[in-house]
């Protein structure tokens, strides 16, 4: 085994709900910048069997909003040291995002982004139609498509990892440092004294705990319900699915500004491929077909010799939806309780800064200036993070 497997101790300083991604990254670093080494890590099932294990990879800082520019540009600096850092190879693959614009002011938009992340030190390029031809040959740069290619936002130092070793490197190297990562150990309720989580119910028996972090994802809003706090965040369906493997054909990220898909090759050969949430409230792990079709049918817009490919696998993963789109990384109203989750459909890309910021919120029982703007309390005060411009209607995130 990489890690070891502990039997759950009587209690520890920390518990970290949730082995996914976040979790284990947040335990690595509350050994590994604040010396806090008596922590646990309880997983319901395996590591990385979430959402972590489920996404398709994208790596991306291109964000309008300062709040999450700053947030998501600090991951995307750890993920290009992370291997070495957790000394576990996490496949990084800064190979490039590039968004497709098709309208004038969808091109606008591009624009007005790439210049905010420009002024915020963070690396974007405008590609005419004529640049992406020659980047993304096999890409329809044609007049034929509904919706033909205008130009596009390139972001260079985005790009992929493999997403079970991330799970793996920081399960592995917080293990080393002392961490217990505790699988099969499903939190059932959350015992309170005096405004504060004294007892987790579990599986394998109750764990007394100093300070509680919740990185649950999908099932926030049902931890949190074991303390009463209504959150605002709803879970959804996201799916991805990938084809048989081709020879190298696409060596960057593209998505489709016409709809909703996102294309990668795998290391494998893989085409892999996602598209919009299932929009209704669910907590049903898998895949469907209307989303699919309407997926594929975006892909085959954009790469029509993709056509008489195979699909291969089709799952889903649980998403926890923000109503301003935006990560919920905060303190609670019960005094020792942290709350990590909200991350709607982009948290593959925000796992070490993530770690980062909510190991030092819970050891400092403060936010992190990166993670400040991030708080619950933003929803009551009003100063929400609506990056995507689509104001409090949690169906257009
Ligand atoms: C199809 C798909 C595509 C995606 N694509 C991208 C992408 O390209 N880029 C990107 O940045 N993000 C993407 N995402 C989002 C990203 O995967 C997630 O935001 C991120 O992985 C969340 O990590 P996490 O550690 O918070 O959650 P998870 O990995 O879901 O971990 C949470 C863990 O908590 C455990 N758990 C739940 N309840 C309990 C309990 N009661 N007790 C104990 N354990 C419990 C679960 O079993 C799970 O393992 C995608 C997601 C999906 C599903």
């Amino acid at each position: 085994m990489a890690w070891r497997n502990p039997e759950p101790k009587k209690s520890y300083d920390v518990v970290i709900i949730g082995g996914g991604g976040h979790g284990l990254a947040t335990a690595y670093y509350l050994a590994k910048n604040h010396g806090i080494r008596n922590v646990a890590v309880l997983e319901k099932s395996w590591i990385g069997g979430g959402n972590t294990g489920r996404n398709t990879t994208i790596i991306r800082s291109n964000y309008l909003l300062d709040a999450n520019a700053h947030f998501y540009e600090w991951s995307l600096k750890l993920w290009h040291g992370l291997s070495q850092e957790i000394n576990y190879n996490v496949m990084f693959s800064p190979r490039g995002v590039l968004n497709l614009a098709h309208t004038e002011s969808q091109r606008d938009q591009y624009f007005q982004r790439g210049n905010r992340m420009l002024l915020n030190g963070i690396d974007a390029e405008w590609m005419t139609r004529q640049e992406i031809a020659r980047h993304v040959p096999h890409l329809d740069c044609s007049d034929s498509p509904r919706f033909p290619i205008l130009g596009g936002l390139l972001q260079r130092r985005g790009g992929t990892a493999r997403h079970d070793a991330v799970a793996w490197g920081y399960a592995r190297a917080a293990s080393a440092l002392g961490v217990d990562v505790i699988q099969n150990c499903e939190v059932q309720g959350l015992l309170q004294h005096n405004n504060r989580v004294v007892t987790l119910q579990t599986t394998r028996g109750p764990i007394g705990a100093g300070k509680v972090g919740i990185a649950v994802a999908g099932h926030t809003g049902k931890v949190a319900a074991m303390v009463n706090l209504k959150l605002p965040i709803e879970s959804h369906v996201l799916q991805a699915f990938v084809s048989e493997p081709l020879k190298p054909i696409l060596d960057t990220v593209v998505t489709y500004g016409a709809g909703h898909c996102y294309v990668s090759q795998s290391d494998k050969g893989e085409m892999v491929m996602g598209g919009d949430l299932d929009f209704h409230p669910s907590y049903a792990q898998k895949g469907n077909l209307p989303i699919l079709q309407e997926a594929v049918s975006a892909a085959l817009q954009m790469f029509p010799m993709l056509s008489r490919v195979r699909m291969l696998r089709h799952w889903g993963g649980i998403m926890d939806m923000t109503l301003d789109g935006s990560p919920i990384i905060s303190k609670t109203p019960i005094d020792n309780l942290y709350l990590n989750g909200g991350w709607c459909y982009g948290g593959f890309k925000a796992t070490p800064a993530s770690g980062w910021v909510f190991a030092h919120t819970i050891a400092h029982d403060a936010p992190h200036d990166l993670n400040r703007a991030h708080g619950l309390e933003r929803f009551e005060t009003g100063r929400v993070l609506d990056d995507k411009g689509a104001g409090p209607t949690a169906h257009w995130h």
